[in-house]
C-alpha cells in the first residue's frame, strides 16, 4: 500500500543560502515530512509541512531513554538537473534493522522511499549545484508516549529534515590525525552498536572530546572485550591497505555496516583488487606502518565519503601513513563513488536512484 501523502506549502519561503559557502547541518529547507504511529493504528497521516518546532510533552519517552532512530543520506543534482539518490533501500532497509534492535515498529520500506522521495522532491530547489555540494537528509525516528516509565513507546513519529551541505573538503581532500582510544569503547557485540541509534553517539562523545584537547580529529575505536581489534574510526567505517591488500573489520555485531563501506568493498573487488573482511589486530596495523607495508588507511562514511588517515598514534607510537598525502586507491574510490552519486561517472552499479 503506498502513502497518501498530504502537502502544505511555506507560506514564507526562506532566503536559500551561497551554494559556495555552505557547512555542515547546519541549515534547514522549507519543509519537512511527518508521519505518526499509534498502537493499534499503525503508521498513519503522512505529510509534508512547513519545516519548523513541533509541540512535544516533556515526558516524552525519546527525552529518557533514547529510544531513537536515524539514518544520514544525501541527495544530488546532475549536470543534466536530474534529481538523485544513492542507494536508498540500503538506508531503509538499515533503518528497519534499527527500529527492529530498539522495538521500534517498522515502517514499509516502499512507504519510506516514498517519504524521501516526496520531501526531497518538495524542496528540490534547495539542492545545491556547486561542486562538491549536496542535500543530505536525516530520516529519523522518536518515541513520544507521555510516560517515566521503561518499556517500548506505544506511539512514535518519523520525520524527515534536508540540509544543503558544503563540500566536505574546501581545499581538497586533508588527511586527519587520528589516536587509538584505550579507555573508552564504542560499542560491544550484544548491544547497539549496529544500530543507528542516538544513544552510541552520546557515549561516544567524551573520547571526541579527549581526541580534540589532544589534537585529533578523531580516534579509534578498538573492541570492548579484547580491546585490541579495530572497529571503527570516529563514526566511519575503517580500511587499511597493507601490502597491496585491503582489509577492513568484519561486520560482528558492533560496527555500523555503513553504506559507503559496501560500496568501497564492491567497487575495489571489480577493480580486482584483493579486498577482506576480518578482525584486524592494532598491533598488525602498527606493525605493517613499521614495516613500510601500511599503504593506505581511510575511513568511509556518507558525509565525508573518503576521510584519510595520515598519522595514527597508539600508546606512545605515531606512525605516519603515505607521507600524510591522500593514497592513489583512497582518491579513485572517492572520485568513483561522489561521481556516480552527481551523475557524472557511468553507473554501472545501478546506484543511483532518480527521484
Ligand atoms: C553512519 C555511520 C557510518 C557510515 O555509514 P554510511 O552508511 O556509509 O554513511 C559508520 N559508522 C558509524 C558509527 C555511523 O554512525
Amino acid at each position: 500500500m503506498s502513502l497518501n501523502i498530504s502537502i502544505q506549502k511555506t507560506t514564507h519561503p526562506k532566503q536559500k543560502p551561497d551554494a559556495n559557502n555552505l557547512g555542515f547541518g547546519n541549515i534547514f529547507t522549507d519543509h519537512m515530512f511527518v508521519m505518526d504511529y499509534t498502537e493499534g493504528k499503525g503508521w498513519h497521516d503522512p505529510r509534508i509541512i512547513p519545516y519548523g518546532s513541533f509541540e512535544i510533552e516533556p515526558s516524552a519517552m525519546v527525552f529518557h531513554y533514547g529510544q531513537e532512530m536515524f539514518e544520514g543520506m544525501k541527495a544530488y543534482k546532475t549536470p543534466e538537473g536530474q534529481v538523485q539518490l544513492f542507494r536508498p533501500m540500503k538506508n531503509i532497509r538499515r533503518a528497519n534493522i534499527t527500529n527492529e534492535r530498539i522495538c521500534i515498529p517498522e515502517i514499509d520500506e516502499n512507504d519510506m522511499l516514498q517519504a524521501i522521495k516526496a520531501i526531497v522532491d518538495v524542496d528540490k530547489d534547495w539542492i545545491p549545484e556547486a561542486e562538491g555540494t549536496s542535500l543530505y537528509l536525516r530520516p529519523f525516528i522518536i518515541a513520544t508516549d507521555p510516560f517515566l516509565g521503561v518499556r517500548p513507546s506505544s506511539t512514535y513519529k518519523f520525520f524527515v529534515i534536508c540540509s544543503p551541505v558544503g563540500a566536505y573538503y574546501k581545499e581538497g581532500i586533508n588527511p586527519v590525525r587520528i589516536y587509538v582510544e584505550e579507555e573508552y569503547v564504542r560499542a560491544v557485540r550484544g548491544g547497539v552498536g549496529y544500530a543507528k541509534t542516538g544513544g552510541n553517539y552520546a557515549a561516544s562523545l567524551k573520547a571526541q572530546m579527549k581526541a580534540k584537547k589532544g589534537g585529533f580529529a578523531q580516534v579509534l575505536w578498538l573492541d570492548g572485550i579484547h580491546r585490541k581489534y579495530v572497529e571503527e574510526v570516529g563514526t566511519m567505517n575503517v580500511f587499511f591497505k597493507i601490502n597491496g591488500e585491503v582489509i577492513t573489520p568484519s561486520l560482528e555485531g558492533s560496527i555500523l555496516p555503513g553504506v559507503t563501506r559496501d560500496s568501497t568493498i564492491e567497487l575495489l573487488k571489480s577493480w580486482g583488487v584483493k579486498v577482506t573482511e576480518r578482525k584486524i589486530d592494532i598491533q598488525e596495523v602498527f606493525d605493517a606502518a613499521k614495516a613500510g607495508i601500511l599503504e593506505e588507511a581511510f575511513g568511509t562514511g556518507t558525509a565525508a565519503v573518503i576521510s584519510p588517515i595520515g598519522e595514527l598514534k597508539w600508546k606512545d607510537e605515531d606512525v605516519v601513513i603515505n607521507n600524510n598525502e591522500i593514497g592513489q586507491l583512497s582518491q579513485r574510490v572517492y572520485d568513483t563513488i561522489t561521481g556516480i552519486q552527481t551523475g557524472k561517472v557511468d553507473d554501472t552499479f545501478g546506484w543511483a536512484e532518480e527521484v
